[in-house]
Parts: C-alpha cells; sequence; structure tokens
C-alpha cells in the first residue's frame, strides 16, 4: 500500500469510533472535515467479537498508508463501563442487544495498536465533546448536548469537563408532566412516559401509529412531542444552567414539519414552560434563537467527538475552550 508522507507539524493522527447499535463509523484523521482522511461503516451485528477484529484490522491497514496511529477515542453507545479502575471498563454492559452483553469493546483494538493512549466515553458524551471543540458550543465551558433519534440522551459540560458522575447522565428518562389532555401512555418499557418514553422516534411513532417521518406536519403528536421537548429541555436548564443546549438526533430534523418549525416549536415551548423565571437575555425572544440549536458537526458529531476523546487520553490540548 502507498504511503502518504505527513506534512511536519501537522496534528498527530488519531483513530476514531462512533459506535452505534446499528453501525459502528470508523475514522482515521486529525480533526473534523477534512481532518478526516479515511472513513468506513460496519454493520453492527450480533457477533462483537469478529466486529472488533475487522476494525482492528482495518486501523492497522490505514495505519500502513496515513502513518502512525498516536491515540485512539471510542464513543459508544451503552451502557458502557467507564470505570478505569473496573476489570470491565471498556466493556458493553447490560444492554438488550443480541450478543452484545458484557462485550469487550476495547480489547482487541487494543491489542492490534498497543501502547497508545486509549480514550473511551459514551456516545453523547462523546458528541458535546466535539460540539464544544469544533462544533456549536465552540468555546462554551457549560452546555448540553442532547440527542433524539432511536432514543434520548444527553451529554452535559460543566465547567469545562464532561460530567460522569456514578455512571453517566441518564436524561433521556427524566419523568415528565402529564400535558392536559394527553392520555398516551408512553413508550419506555422501563418508565412509560419518561422523556425518552414520549419524544423518541419509535415513541412518536407509538402515539402516531405512523413512523415520525411519515407525519403530517398538522398531526397533533407534532404539538405534545414539542410540548414536552421544551419541558425536558427547560428541566435540565433549570438544573444545570446551560449556556446553550446543542439539540442533534433524527427526531430533531422534524420530517414532514421541517427542522425549523421543529426548533421554533420547541423554543416557545421551553420559553412557556420557564414562564420567565429564569432571567438571561440568551432565554429572551431573540437570544433563544441561539440558546438552542442544531448541531453544527451535523452527523460527524459522533466520529469528531471520537477524535475529541483520542486527543483528551493522550493529553493534546488542541481545544480553543478557554
Ligand atoms: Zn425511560
Amino acid at each position: 500500500m502507498p504511503h502518504v508522507p505527513r506534512v511536519p507539524g501537522s496534528p498527530p493522527l488519531v483513530a476514531a469510533i462512533e459506535a452505534g447499535g446499528t453501525k459502528f463509523v470508523c475514522a482515521v484523521g486529525t480533526g473534523p472535515g477534512e481532518g478526516i482522511l479515511a472513513r468506513e461503516r460496519f454493520d453492527t451485528g450480533s457477533d462483537p467479537a469478529r466486529l472488533l477484529d475487522t476494525i482492528a484490522a482495518w486501523f492497522v491497514a490505514q495505519q500502513e498508508v496515513w502513518g502512525l496511529i498516536a491515540a485512539l477515542g471510542v464513543a459508544s453507545f451503552g451502557p458502557v463501563d467507564l470505570d478505569e479502575r473496573s476489570p470491565t471498563h471498556g466493556f458493553i454492559t447490560t444492554t438488550p442487544k443480541p450478543g452484545w452483553q458484557n462485550a469487550d469493546l476495547l480489547g482487541s483494538l487494543r491489542r492490534a495498536l498497543p501502547r497508545i493512549p486509549v480514550g473511551f466515553d459514551t456516545d453523547v458524551n462523546g458528541a458535546a465533546l466535539g460540539e464544544g471543540r469544533w462544533g456549536a458550543a465552540r468555546e462554551l465551558n457549560d452546555f448540553l448536548y442532547v440527542t433524539v433519534g432511536t432514543g434520548i440522551g444527553g451529554g452535559a459540560v460543566a465547567g469545562g469537563r464532561v460530567v460522569h458522575g456514578l455512571v453517566h447522565p441518564e436524561m433521556g428518562h427524566i419523568q415528565m408532566p402529564r400535558v392536559p389532555g394527553d392520555e398516551f401512555a408512553g413508550a419506555c418499557p422501563y418508565h412509560g412516559r419518561c422523556w425518552e418514553g414520549l419524544c423518541s422516534g419509535p415513541a412518536i411513532a407509538a402515539r402516531a401509529g405512523i413512523p415520525a417521518e411519515d407525519l403530517p406536519p398538522d398531526h397533533p403528536a407534532w404539538d405534545a412531542t414539542i410540548r414536552s421537548m421544551g419541558h425536558a429541555l427547560a428541566t435540565l436548564t433549570c438544573v444545570l444552567s446551560p449556556r446553550r443546549i446543542v439539540l442533534g438526533g433524527s427526531v430533531r430534523k422534524g420530517g414532514r414539519l421541517g427542522e425549523e418549525r421543529f426548533f421554533t416549536g420547541v423554543r416557545r415551548a421551553f420559553r412557556e414552560t420557564l414562564a420567565g423565571y429564569v432571567l438571561s437575555p440568551a432565554l429572551d425572544e431573540h437570544g433563544i434563537n441561539t440558546f438552542i440549536v442544531p448541531p453544527a458537526l451535523g452527523d460527524d458529531a459522533g466520529v469528531c467527538g471520537a477524535i475529541a476523546l483520542a486527543h483528551d487520553a493522550a493529553g493534546w490540548r488542541l481545544s480553543p475552550t478557554p
């Protein structure tokens, strides 16, 4: 394979994995956009050992082309064991996904790319890091990244650090107030009407009887979803006082309603829920448009987050964050 000489002084090359329940996106690069030199998608499937051997071999082959990989970052679906002192650090733990219970995500990668720093975190924490470093939350030390898709998850950055705590936050499962007249029982198998049970893609489909992307713009399920989104984001704002909320995932694209109308509705519902109590110009009728925003890295937030995890693991402070 040809070896592409790297420019002296260019940022170190890292391996990045966005590990999702449907696909794994693997990349080699130095940062977002043109900084991603190579990428490949692999179906997640139900045989983790085989998949991870395939991915490890892909990275070794990329190393032949692009030069030495200096660090690895993995942003993964969960639940995952993030405790570095645990014997199962880097494992997927209790997922209902067939074949993936107690899967050793990092093992074969560590063997294929030995002696390099490894950063490992949840997919949403990774995406939060990526948006903070290169995207819609640049130069902010306090913000939230929330994704609303098949499920709902959130990563919080507070004081410039990703919040982990006991395990990791599970924002998608906060309890929600019942909107008057809304009898929907919710779709979460654990909690029924938690946020994920009301606003995830499958929850919208369960409520409406048709997939979210096919919902007509005037379908009442949109109004119910948007009001609940406003409640949830207002609750998180009361708890964490973020300076911005980056709202990613497929549901935020609004299907036939459109992304603009979806965001306008969520911003209005958010302000109605707070009822003028939290005072900041960031939350007034103009400021709100730059307070709840879509991701700037788009669908690359996850893989860029994995690159950021690799950078942090190696101790490189390439971040513009003060
Ligand atoms: Zn739940």
